[in-house]
């Protein structure tokens, strides 16, 4: 069984303790690889390493650093494949996904951020009263960047570069749940001559490494992407520190069908916006309103189609339906179709666990479900389930519609699909999340805000948002 390391002031170390955990392979069920059951000694070390660096790391020209980022992005793209396998093992996901999406995605990340350490500039206010203000923007120190599953690689690397960038040292943790990629990518700095301590990457549990990070007084900012319940523990331990806090947490995201839509494109793209990931995408559209005289036409479709996306050896390049996380996540999957059973929903297809033959025999499998009959404020229609599962709710009015999207604890993403420009216009304006598709969904550009409101979080990731974030912003007014 493979044995994964720390990554910790430029070398590979396991645990201080000597403990290991298990990582599993979610299509097979099985242990296939060791992680560092990382505890204080671990922690302590890594925020140490990071502050040795930081002094150097910051008075790196912003070109430099961005130069560093490039040849840390040559070798992810390089290693794409190897990547892409390796995330697909971890996860469950598809590997034609991890190819197409999860690993090109973290080389424009890297890419991108690469770019923005030298484009980065501060504003400059003039006042009439003969006086003139500028903000000088400096790197914070040392930064914790705790990742999820979902998304290991794409994900982590949305928040080190951009903290990279601005001139902070990290200290990664990802979920140990997908250890895989994080350890990949920091054999990767370690080949392309990082200097030590810039990255540190901690691997263990969420509420043993992971609190260490948030409650370690070195540490002065926090970027988190995760559970809703997760982000609320972690804002709990740092706001009494003062630190600064990102929080991208969960989604219950609406996806609106109008009759006016375009039928064909609408059908394909709720279905991907449903079950891409196995529906474990914080942006997944996971509750379809659909007015009522398109109502039937769709659902008839839309389940047709979703029978066909029946789970496969994720390894295999057909496959569009891979396996969840855990046992545990399974289970708790399968706990929502019979709350939904129970609230008086109607599954349409799909609901049940899915046994491959073979070597995915003891895999986690669901067959992707679709719902219907259930109300708007149900419970099935109002927890974030994360998994292949949808509910189609049927409306009358634009008024009602509107109502019912943000009718929930959360405000992340919703898609829009319609052909009248001023319903789409009028509804974007109203509807409570912070990214909102029209005709489309997760169509990404890099330089927009990323966040949620209500229970999906504070703040903004993404281009500039994210330089901001990983600076501190100190003004200067002169009177002339
Ligand atoms: P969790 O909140 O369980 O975990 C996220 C990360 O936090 C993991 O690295 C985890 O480690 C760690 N962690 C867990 N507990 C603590 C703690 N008390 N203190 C510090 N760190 C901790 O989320 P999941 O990994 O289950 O990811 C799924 C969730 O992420 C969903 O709710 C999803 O919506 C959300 N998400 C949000 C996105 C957004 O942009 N808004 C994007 C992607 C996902 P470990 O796994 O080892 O326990």
């Amino acid at each position: 069984m493979q044995k994964l390391a720390n990554y910790i002031d430029g070398k590979l170390t396991p645990a201080a303790s000597g403990g290991w955990l298990e990582d599993f392979e979610p299509a097979t069920g099985k242990a296939y690889a060791r992680i560092p059951d990382s505890h204080k000694t671990d922690m302590d070390n890594a925020v140490a390493a990071a502050q040795r660096a930081f002094p150097a790391w910051s008075a790196t020209s912003a070109a430099k650093r961005g130069e560093w980022l490039h040849k840390l992005a040559a070798l992810v793209e390089r290693d794409l494949e190897k990547l892409a396998r390796a995330e697909s093992v971890d996860t469950g996901k598809p590997i034609a996904l991890a190819r197409s999406l999860d690993i090109p995605r973290a080389v424009a990340n890297l890419r991108y951020f690469a770019a923005a350490a030298s484009q980065f500039a501060s504003e400059s206010h003039a006042m009439e009263s003969g006086a003139i203000n500028y903000t000088l923007r400096s790197p914070l120190g040392v930064v914790g960047c705790i990742s999820p599953w979902n998304l290991p690689l794409y994900l982590l690397t949305w928040k080190l570069a951009p903290a990279l960038a601005a001139g902070n040292c990290v200290v990664a943790k990802p979920s140990e749940l997908t250890p895989m990629t994080a350890y990949l990518l920091s054999e990767l700095c370690m080949e392309a001559g990082f200097p030590a301590g810039v990255l540190n990457v901690v691997q263990g549990l969420g509420p043993k490494a992971g609190v260490l990070l948030v409650e370690h007084p070195d540490v002065k900012a926090i970027s988190f992407t995760g559970g809703t319940k997760t982000g609320a523990d972690i804002a709990g331990r740092a706001a009494p520190k003062f630190k600064k806090l990102s929080l991208e947490l969960g989604g219950k995201n609406p996806t609106l069908v109008f009759s006016d839509c375009d039928f064909e494109r609408t059908v394909s793209e709720s279905m991907r916006a449903a079950f891409s990931n196995q529906g474990e995408i914080c942006l997944c559209g996971s509750r379809i309103l659909i007015e009522r005289g398109l109502y039937a036409r769709f659902r008839d479709e839309f389940v047709a189609r979703a029978k066909m996306l029946s789970p496969g050896d994720p390894l295999e390049e057909i496959t569009a339906q891979g396996a969840v996380i855990s046992e545990a996540h399974l289970q708790k999957v399968l706990g929502y179709i019979e709350l939904a059973k129970k609230e008086g929903g109607k599954i349409l297809c799909g609901g049940r666990r899915a046994r491959l033959d073979g070597r995915c025999s003891g895999g986690w499998f669901m067959e992707p479900a679709v719902i219907e009959n259930l109300p708007y404020d149900c419970r099935t229609n109002q927890e974030e389930i994360f998994g292949p599962v949808v509910t189609l709710i049927p409306f009358d009015t634009e008024d009602e519609a509107v109502a019912w999207a943000n009718g929930t604890p959360y405000g992340l993403a919703a898609s829009l699909w319609s052909r009248d420009v001023s319903r789409c216009h009028r509804l974007a304006a109203q509807l409570e999340a912070g990214l909102i598709w029209v005709n489309c969904w997760m169509l990404r550009d890099l330089r927009v805000p990323m966040g949620g409101m209500k229970q999906s979080g504070t703040g903004r990731e993404g281009g500039w948002e994210a330089m901001r974030f990983f600076t501190e912003a100190r003004n200067v007014c002169i009177k002339y």
